[in-house]
């Protein structure tokens, strides 16, 4: 049964990108997250209890909510953690963090949500194989762990095999331009970025 949410159209537009549009919209996730975090749910008893739990963020996390900036919601977390930290310096904490958890959540639905969309419907997955579209290695693997439709996932293998197959002939074209032969050819757009599009898409980093 298809429902066209947001995302539905959210990963449409994402198509028209290089990047794995999951990492993408989980890029997006984080940075939205934080922000409304950090100016609202800073006094939130039970986000506070939580963040006790793990006695603090991922170096991840914490990183990239330090960039998000915003020196009174760092100092009222900051405060308590370091108030805790104090009383109990060797208390058990839990792995991860607060962050972790919900990332995982968000990233779960992101994914079941485009299995979904790729197997109810023709136009999403017409799209992904036209705009050549590519999902980074972690979470095609991750993707293929949340179904058991093998007749979903060998569509879904076969696209991306093709499109990682056109990324691939990017490569070689900035291998053979190398050549003293070929240096009057110049490398397309295409081409230029493609070196980078294959660093991500290997290792599902963004940035
Ligand atoms: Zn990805
Ligand atoms: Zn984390």
């Amino acid at each position: 049964m298809l429902y066209k949410t947001n995302q539905y159209y959210e990963y449409l537009e994402l198509f028209k990108k290089d990047d794995c549009p999951v990492c993408l919209i989980m890029d997006e996730w984080l940075d939205n997250f934080l922000e409304e975090f950090l100016y609202e749910c800073v006094n939130d008893r039970s986000m506070r209890r939580r963040i006790m739990e793990t006695g603090g963020f991922c170096p991840k996390h914490a990183k990239a909510m330090m960039g998000k900036g915003d020196p009174l919601g760092h100092s009222i977390i900051y405060t308590v953690l370091i108030d805790d930290y104090v009383k109990k310096p060797d208390a058990k904490k839990k792995d991860g963090c607060l962050v972790c958890d919900l990332e995982i959540d968000a990233e779960r639905r992101s994914l079941n949500a485009f299995l979904n969309f790729f197997g109810e419907s023709e136009e999403f997955s017409n799209a992904f194989r036209d705009t050549k579209t590519c999902i980074c290695r972690p979470h095609l693997k991750k993707m293929k762990k949340l179904t058991k439709n093998k007749e979903l996932i060998k569509k879904l293998s076969d696209v991306q095999n093709d499109n990682l197959l056109h990324a691939k002939a990017c490569l070689d074209e900035i291998i053979r331009k190398h050549d003293y032969h070929y240096t009057s050819e110049q490398l397309t757009d295409e081409e230029r970025l493609a070196w980078q599009r294959a660093v991500k898409l290997m290792s599902g980093v963004l940035k």
